[in-house]
């Protein structure tokens, strides 16, 4: 393969922004490579600048379920385009996409679009601390939440103590009033909410984590959470910026059959433009400006081109149900032929999935936390990550990410995938 297009590119690039990108995780640090750079996709694939094509599980981070460049979606924005792009004023696009939502789940009352999943937590915890008078706020390691200030935390050794800045730049005050416990640990949640739970304004929580690669949450863990926040008061905030319109149309809520107060959105609900949202509880959401006291705004917000992305992809979603099915099977036989290899080629990993998202872990052990997760071995990734792209396959560029499937993961697609993966094991364990 070459890759002397991307290497001038990402050479020119580096001049120009820090480490060249405008998002960390696509400088390819982690797996000890240069990155490639994307002319265009179509599908399940991407085709890189020196015109190699990948079949692509990284989907932008999980928005294009619908595979790249999708016909429907093109055409109405072609359509929304020529009606020009942006106002500051509102218009029917909003409502389409908002209702879109609000009649097809059950948990979200009034929604507000806001620009990005970062944008949407940091309001949606705004909102929960003003509802409640209260300022602390819990969340668990290994989650991601967005880069906002108060996000941005570190658990440290003793996990539950106060929150130590997760990035130089982080005020210690900022953080003072993030608790982080351990996903999935029914009894320290149930602890914390004993000696704390009068001040506790929200919990959030990706309901499926994916962010230390895939880790779903136990059911039982799921229904703790709703039970002490409800007898504290306090509000139920699921993270669903990336399992939101993917694992189901309603959400991992509604895999785990759990009515949290507030959801978060971004990722599939923009349908590759930029959108993120927060909804829930009418009690809650009019405490929002204009109609309430707590501030938030956007210049772009509720942008007529994005609305359009989110509305088209949605449609799409909730109007053929079968498609998760679909996802889900296709995903299923993916994980199943890599079980297969790792069993073959006695490999020291492990499978995480749930739906449409997956990881693959190098480490025996099963992967249930951010502890567990960790002692994965990230050198044995990247290697199998290059030998992938090597092989045409374009994987998530860190351990701790999850890879995704979209409509367009057919049978071909996965046995190709498969195959590359029986190649590259070959060369690293035989
Ligand atoms: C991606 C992600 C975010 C951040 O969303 P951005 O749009 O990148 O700001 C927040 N939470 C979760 C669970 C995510 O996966």
């Amino acid at each position: 393969m070459n890759h002397e297009n991307s290497r001038a590119m990402y050479e020119r690039a580096l001049t120009l922004m820090p480490g060249g990108v405008n998002s960390p995780v696509r400088s390819f640090s982690a797996v000890d490579r240069d990155p490639v750079f994307i002319q265009h996709g179509k599908g399940a694939t991407v085709t890189d600048v020196d015109g190699n094509t990948y079949l692509d599980y990284v989907l932008s981070w999980g928005p294009m379920i619908l595979g790249h460049s999708d016909p429907d979606v093109i055409r109405a924005l072609e359509k929304a385009l020529q009606n020009g792009t942006s106002f500051g004023a509102p218009t029917e696009a909003e409502n389409m996409l908002a209702s879109m939502i609000v009649d097809n789940v059950s948990s979200i009352e009034r929604i507000r679009m806001v620009n990005s999943g970062t944008e949407a937590v940091m309001t949606a915890l705004r909102l929960a601390r003003a509802f409640t008078g209260r300022s602390k706020i819990v969340k668990f390691s290994g989650n991601y939440h967005g880069h906002s200030d108060g996000l941005l935390v570190e658990a440290g050794s003793g996990i539950l103590t106060q929150g130590i800045p997760g990035s130089p730049g982080v005020p210690e005050s900022i953080v003072e009033n993030t608790i982080t416990a351990r996903y999935n640990d029914d009894e320290m949640i149930r602890q914390l909410f004993k000696e704390q739970g009068s001040e506790i304004a929200a919990v959030i929580a990706e309901p499926v984590a994916g962010n230390m690669g895939v880790v779903p949450m136990t059911m039982e863990f799921a229904q703790t959470l709703r039970e002490v926040t409800e007898e504290h008061d306090s509000l139920l905030i699921l993270d669903e910026v990336m399992t939101g319109f993917r694992l189901a149309f309603e959400g991992a809520q509604c895999l785990y059959n759990i009515k949290p107060d507030l959801t978060c959105y971004s990722k599939v609900i923009g349908g590759g433009l930029p959108v993120g949202a927060f909804g829930g509880r009418f009690d809650v959401m009019k405490l929002m400006a204009p109609k309430g006291p707590v501030y938030q705004a956007g210049t772009l917000s509720g942008n007529p081109l994005a609305m359009t992305a989110g509305y088209h992809t949605l449609e799409k979603l909730v109007s053929n149900p079968n498609i998760y099915q679909q996802l889900d099977r296709q995903t299923m036989k993916l994980e199943r032929g890599l079980r297969t290899l790792i069993e073959q080629y006695d490999v020291s990993a492990t499978v995480n999935r749930v739906g449409s998202m997956l990881s693959l872990f190098f480490t025996d052990q099963p992967v249930s936390d951010y502890e567990s997760a960790s002692k994965s071995d990230t050198d044995m990734y990247g290697k199998f990550f290059r030998g992938m792209l090597e092989k045409g396959i374009y994987l998530p560029s860190s351990q701790f990410e999850s890879w995704f499937l979209s409509v367009c993961h057919d049978d071909q697609v996965i046995d190709q995938t498969i195959e590359a993966a029986e190649s590259v094991f070959e060369t690293m364990f035989k």
